[in-house]
């Protein structure tokens, strides 16, 4: 039988080593089970315990706002700035409106993953398991100002994922840290 496309990549590869593949894994290696991209009211999570009404979700760095790794591209100030507030206001809203309905929802950034996956599985498994269970906040990049003649400074502003109100800024030197997958 002739192999697909996806399948004859998957085996040049080696091994699906996706930050999505990864965490699905470790959570079934811990006896979590799940449901891949399985229909919620509002979107198709990573993961998802429809039961339980748990949500995962994995962020790329770069395109989610992380903190520690966005890096503001050199070209293109405004795009990518609308890019992503977009992409922070549409994260925010579908997690209020799942957390509305009583799910919970675990957003975990793509580098957490690869760093420190087993504090990520306790994590779910706390929010399936733990009534007191209370989602961590999240701050994410929202826009990237280059300063005028700073060098290589820019002004951060950042947004809580669930509170547009809460904001915060930092000026720092221009980050290139861009995150790599190992
Ligand atoms: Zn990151």
């Amino acid at each position: 039988m002739a192999l697909s496309r996806s399948e004859q990549m998957s085996r040049i590869r080696g091994r699906d080593t996706s930050p999505e593949r990864l965490l699905r894994s470790a959570l079934w290696r811990a006896g979590l089970r799940f449901r891949l991209h399985a229909r919620t009211p509002h979107g198709r999570p990573d993961v998802v315990f429809p039961k339980l009404k748990v949500a995962v979700f994995i962020d790329g760095c770069f395109w989610h706002g992380c903190p520690e790794h966005y890096v503001r591209p050199r070209t293109r100030d405004e795009f990518w700035s609308s890019k992503l507030q977009e992409n922070v206001r549409r994260d925010r809203r579908q997690t209020l409106l799942l957390e509305e309905e009583g799910w919970r929802v675990c957003r975990f950034w793509e580098h957490q993953v690869f760093e420190s996956l087993q504090v990520l599985v306790e994590y779910v498994r706390h929010a399936l398991r733990d009534e007191a269970w209370s989602a961590l906040s999240s701050w994410r990049v929202v826009q990237v100002t280059p300063l005028a003649g700073e060098g290589d400074m820019e002004e951060r502003w950042m947004e809580d994922l669930r509170n547009a109100d809460a904001k915060h800024s930092t000026v720092v030197r221009r980050s290139t840290k861009k995150w790599k997958r190992p």
